[in-house]
């Protein structure tokens, strides 16, 4: 991964901002530009300098991860100081910016009126985000071993499907095989959603036991070096009624065309366009009740969206989801999710577990 160059591709797009400088508060962004991933801290981005400011519990870990990601920042450890050293550095910028989603309303205040009274204070909107957007193929290779991570954790779980167990219990085994298997964690809480819940599209695993005629749906991903990787399969306990075969059937229609869709220069709306309408066709299109994708990176949702009403258009490293499903009260719900990263011809898919719903003695 390319840490230290970051930094170097934001400072052009400051001034186009309007800004001198960027104070970045938004902690990710901060890991993304420095490699520094502490739970506080502040980044100053001037022409000339690169200010990582955090406190005396980070003082060794900063250094070092500094060190490692080659960026050549100046650090300062101070707890009750932060406001002089960056008061300091900050003296002579005209336009800071702030990252206006970042910033609380008390801490803007906060800032303009007692740290950098003679600043004018500039609300900026996806700086840094912009650049995040595409990723390297360090970023790449770490979004797909968290995606092969979850792959396998499936697939060791799935037979547990067999043995009746509730939605929380079957939660908790992926979980905890995505652990064993050297995730940092899991990249979101995972969903785990049987028979009616599975209507829900965000239902959060509960005490349901899991049996023969359910609709499961489960969507989750694995955490590896601040990567997160993202995937839903809908797995089928048993024999399908007739609705519910076709609910896979079309899910699995839908998400087909929606990745074959993604490529360089195609608009998100395209790619959500060609999702919706194998589902438009089969007369359940009201019942895709949300978008059909997002990108993913150190975050689980980050641009760019995958919806009717997005407006972004896809580009070689893009890492996107494409996540349509069908959301029947009476029958269940069907997602399934692939996250794909986007290639100089099309799309690579970086999930790869088999889409075979079937689960049956
Ligand atoms: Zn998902
Ligand atoms: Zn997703």
């Amino acid at each position: 991964m390319d840490v230290a160059g970051r930094v170097e591709r934001l400072r052009p797009a400051l001034a186009g901002a309007g800004c001198d400088g960027l104070l970045v508060t938004s902690l990710v962004n901060i890991r993304y530009l420095t490699g520094f991933t502490g739970s506080a801290g502040l980044l100053l981005v001037l022409d000339d300098d690169l200010l990582l400011v955090t406190d005396g519990r980070y003082a060794q870990q900063a250094d070092d991860q500094l060190a490692a990601a080659g960026v050549a920042a100046r650090l300062e450890i101070s707890g009750t100081g932060q406001r002089e050293l960056l008061g300091a550095a900050v003296r002579g910028t005209g336009r800071l910016g702030l990252e206006a989603s970042s910033v609380t309303w008390a801490q803007t205040r906060r800032f303009d009126d007692d740290w950098f009274p003679d600043a004018t204070l500039v609300p900026t909107d996806g700086l840094v985000e912009s650049l995040r957007i595409v990723k390297d193929a360090g970023e790449v290779a770490r979004i797909e071993a968290a995606a092969h991570l979850a792959d396998a954790a499936l697939a060791e779980v799935r037979p547990l499907l067999l043995d009746g167990p509730t939605e929380a219990e079957l939660g908790l085994a992926l979980d905890t095989a995505i652990r064993r298997r050297g995730a940092e964690g899991t990249s979101f809480e995972t969903i785990v959603a049987s028979g009616p819940n599975g209507a829900k599209p965000h239902h959060r695993p509960g005490p349901r036991p899991i049996g023969e005629g359910d609709l499961v749906v489960l969507d989750f991903g694995a955490l590896v070096d601040g990567y997160c990787s993202d995937m839903t399969r809908t797995l089928m306990v048993g024999e399908p009624s007739p609705t519910q075969q076709r609910m896979l059937d079309v899910v699995t229609a839908s998400q087909r065309a929606g990745v074959a869709a993604v490529a360089p220069d195609v608009a998100t709306a395209a790619v959500d366009a060609a999702c919706r309408s194998v589902i438009d066709e089969a007369g359940w299109g009201d019942a895709f009740v949300h978008g059909t994708g997002h990108g993913v990176g150190l975050q689980i949702h980050e641009d760019p969206r995958v919806a009717a009403t997005a407006t972004a258009t896809l580009a070689p490293g893009h890492v996107v989801t494409v996540e349509p499903g069908v959301y029947l009260p009476e029958h269940g719900g069907v997602r399934v999710e692939d996250t794909v990263v986007v290639t100089d011809e099309g799309c690579r898919p970086l999930t790869l577990a088999p889409k075979r719903p079937l689960v049956a003695a």
